[in-house]
């Protein structure tokens, strides 16, 4: 059976203007996100990661219409974001929600969870007023609370507890696609855990897809069906997590993964360590935006910007955008 496309991408672009000069004339823009592409299917968990600053969250706001693209298509269900009117877009966005890192910062903090929940529901008017307090316990009881914690501030709560609450709140819309920005970066590792295992729980339950936004390729690899690698505002490898993971065929990703420490004993994983800052997004290097780190770099690199490619015959949607992974480490296999 073939897969649905709930989510493409098409060519998406986010700049921001620098205002500067005595007229505040725009002199320049910060390229967040630079024209990138990709799909996601129905009930998959496609991660988008790189450092900070690559426009993953960016890339997901605009997605999701919280900032406007400069350019680019977003299609969801094959309705193309971009022709909807501010009505169709609103009851659109029912369909798509978000998590935050701190899902408490954007919530008044004098309203109970419960008010909360309550007042998500009555946005989009889809549970009868009489029905909104019993919806909203039965999502608190969704997420791992109970129902005497309805009535508490959000001060009053756990991070891990918040993380639930902020879980709750994007399902009361019965959303199809969640974008999860660095939700659980900010928790603990043991309430990490308990987290991903909730979103994995409630994404087999609610048939929900999630794109899922981290820097920490730990967490990934937990949750993510497939990967999308960003670096200065462009895709440099997709990937399923197993080909990424053991058969990475770009030097970003590979010296991404290289940092992550080696559970086994005995064990050792060569690290390789990239020098230097990551360019100015104002101002991103020529040819393949990763030259200025790059321990491979050639000529050409400085000249020609590397399209995405396929990885190897044997791997299908792995795509990596590097003029020569194959002398550096052949073709991915199956
Ligand atoms: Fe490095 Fe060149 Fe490949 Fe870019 S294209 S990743 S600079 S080898």
């Amino acid at each position: 059976m073939s897969k649905k496309e709930l989510l493409k991408v098409e060519n998406l672009k986010l700049y921001f203007p620098i205002q500067g000069g005595f007229l505040g004339r725009t002199v320049n823009y910060v390229k967040a996100v630079d024209g990138i592409s990709f799909s996601v299917y129905e009930g998959e968990t496609v991660s988008l990661v790189g450092e900070s600053g690559c426009g993953k969250s960016t890339a997901g706001r605009a997605i999701l219409r919280l900032e406007k693209p400069t350019e680019g298509d977003v299609y969801f269900n094959n309705v193309n974001m971009n022709s909807l009117n501010k009505q169709a877009l609103r009851s659109l966005r029912k369909d798509l929600q978000i998590i935050f890192q701190d899902p408490f910062a954007s919530i008044n903090p004098r309203q109970t969870v419960i008010q909360v929940l309550e007042e998500a529901l009555l946005i989009q008017n889809i549970v009868p007023r009489e029905q909104r307090r019993d919806r909203a316990l039965e999502l608190l009881e969704k997420v791992g609370l109970k129902e005497h914690q309805a009535d508490r501030y959000p001060h009053e709560f756990s991070g891990g507890q918040r993380q639930r609450v902020g879980i709750a709140r994007a399902l009361s819309l019965d959303p199809k696609l969640i974008v999860c920005d660095e939700a659980v970066s900010a928790l603990d590792v043991s309430i990490r855990a308990q987290i991903l295992n909730l979103l994995k729980r409630l994404q087999m339950e609610f048939q929900l897809t999630y794109l899922f936004i981290s820097h920490d390729l730990g967490v990934v690899r937990h949750i993510s069906d497939r990967v999308i690698v960003m670096y200065l505002g462009r895709i440099m490898e997709v990937a399923d997590k197993k080909s990424l993971f053991e058969q990475a065929r770009h030097p970003y990703p590979r010296a991404l993964l290289s940092a992550i420490p080696v559970l086994k004993p005995g064990q050792k994983r060569e690290r390789i360590v990239l020098t230097g800052d990551v360019p100015s997004s104002i101002d991103p290097p020529e040819g393949c935006r990763f030259h200025t780190r790059c321990p491979y770099v050639q000529d050409l690199c400085r000249k020609e910007g590397p399209e995405l490619r396929s990885a190897g015959a044997m791997q299908e949607g792995h795509v990596s955008a590097c003029h020569f992974f194959e002398n550096l480490y052949g073709e991915a296999t199956g």
